[in-house]
């Protein structure tokens, strides 16, 4: 299984998904720099989710708040006494480990360092100690979770939108970790996009919207293209959970290393608005505006890691398979995520009148399918194969025949199977099958 990692890993780099962070000077640990065909998936998967989840639903609200935050906002939240995973040093090579892996996932099955060897070298290994996991930048941090920036705004949110319980405060954006051990390509890295939402609601009402909130990811693990069969939820004992949450699930996705988190899923109760109201001395409570009782809100807060959710994707979709005697890879990516749309392409490149009408076609897609490319590199079998394995749905040949009747053939990525179709209703089909 480890040979699909190394797969993934392959066919990031070499097709333009993912390069490994300043590579040309050696990389940098827990660092990937998206490719022009990642920085195209990212952005799809943000604007689905973001879709999915905020412009979907009335009563939700999207944030962008500051990465940079001062010093009290993390004495509130916690973090700054509590955001800490357990180190251990092995005390002959000096490698460090986060205690927890050594010993299988669960601090709650944590063995005492003395019965573990160092896995590098089979030396002895230190004492444990508590490694705080934020990165101090001047006088303030950078943001270990974009969740605050949530409470702290909650405020400003009530006062400018004034809206009812329940309702959401949404937002994607840059994360910070200095994860002791960073590891397994995008799982595990020091810089991460997290697409999150706090969900308000009365105390009362908590339960009834974790299952509601339980319910979307599903549909989302469904709607990204997640295979949901390993994919599968995880109910946290109290002892492993996050210092501000009374119930977690976490969604755990099969990866080739292991079965691990993808998502989660907290109760964080009204642990975090009492917190900065405590702190910064600001009322923070709503106001029922027909009983006039003020209180403090209840949270649900769903969290997607972006970089998780790419490594699942791609997992889910590579795919190996023979298609005409001839073997070859793909990856099924749900077209509305794919980088590519619709590759157009003249049969053969060295026919002026084909190329121009190969371009003449792509100009005019383009402007309603922005995700549409042009491809004369090499020849045809050569280009079904890129496209089928940078995961492009669909593939446009301008043959002889277009120069004719104004037909072009689309081959489909899953099948190889072709048609005819008008170059009139091209941009319609596309969209009918985009819906
Ligand atoms: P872990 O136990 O794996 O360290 P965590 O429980 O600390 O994770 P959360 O604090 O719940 O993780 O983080 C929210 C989400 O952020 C996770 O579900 C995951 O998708 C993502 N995430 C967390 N840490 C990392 C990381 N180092 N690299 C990439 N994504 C991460």
């Amino acid at each position: 299984m480890e040979n699909q990692m190394e797969k993934i890993v392959s066919l990031a780099k070499r097709r333009g998904f993912i390069f490994p962070g300043s590579e040309i000077y050696g990389g940098l640990a827990g660092t990937w720099d998206l490719g022009p065909l990642g920085a195209e998936l990212a952005h799809n998967i943000k604007e689905l989710w973001w879709n999915h989840f905020v412009r979907n639903h009335e009563e939700m609200y999207g944030l962008a708040s500051s990465i940079l935050m001062p010093e009290r906002v993390w004495e509130a939240s916690g973090h700054l006494e509590g955001f800490a995973d357990p180190l251990v040093e092995c005390k002959k090579c000096k490698k460090r480990f986060r205690q927890d892996e050594l010993s299988g996932n669960s601090v709650s099955t944590w063995k005492p360092s003395s019965q573990v060897k160092c896995p590098e070298c089979g030396g002895e290994l230190g004492e444990p100690k508590q490694f705080n996991l934020m990165f101090k930048f001047g006088d303030a941090y950078l943001r270990p979770e974009i969740a605050q920036g949530m409470f702290v705004n909650f405020k400003n949110v009530l006062d400018t939108m004034r809206p009812a319980l329940p309702f959401g405060i949404a937002q994607i954006g840059k994360a910070f970790r200095n994860e002791i051990a960073p590891r397994d390509f995008l799982f595990r890295v020091r810089e991460f996009d997290l697409m999150e939402f706090e969900y308000f609601v009365k105390e009362s009402q908590w339960e009834e919207n974790f299952e509601k909130w339980r319910k979307e990811m599903w549909a989302w693990v469904e709607k990204v293209g997640i295979d949901k069969n390993k994919t599968h939820e995880l109910e946290v004992p109290k002892e492993d959970r996050a210092h501000y949450s009374k119930r977690t699930i976490d969604f755990e996705f099969e990866y080739p290393f292991g079965k691990k988190e993808l998502y989660g899923l907290a109760y964080r109760g009204d642990y975090d608005l009492t917190r900065h109201m405590e702190h910064s001395g600001v009322d923070t409570r709503y106001a029922d505006s027909v009983s006039g009782e003020k209180f403090i809100p209840h949270v649900i807060e769903p969290t997607f890691g972006l970089g998780r959710t790419m490594l699942a994707v791609l997992l889910s979709a590579y795919s190996e398979d023979e298609l005409g005697g001839e073997k070859r890879i793909l990856l099924k990516l749900n077209p509305k995520i794919a980088p590519v749309t619709a590759a157009v392409f003249p049969l053969v490149k060295n026919k002026p009148d084909l190329v121009a009408k190969a371009r003449e076609i792509y100009t005019a897609l383009k402007k309603e399918i922005p995700n549409t490319a042009f491809d004369d590199n090499g020849n045809i079998g050569k280009r079904y194969r890129r496209q089928d394995e940078i995961g492009t749905p669909w593939c446009v040949t301008i043959d002889y025949q277009t120069l004719e009747d104004d037909t072009v053939t689309i081959r489909a990525r899953d099948t190889g199977k072709q048609e005819r179709h008008k170059i009139s209703k091209l941009d319609e089909y596309f969209k009918e099958m985009l819906k």
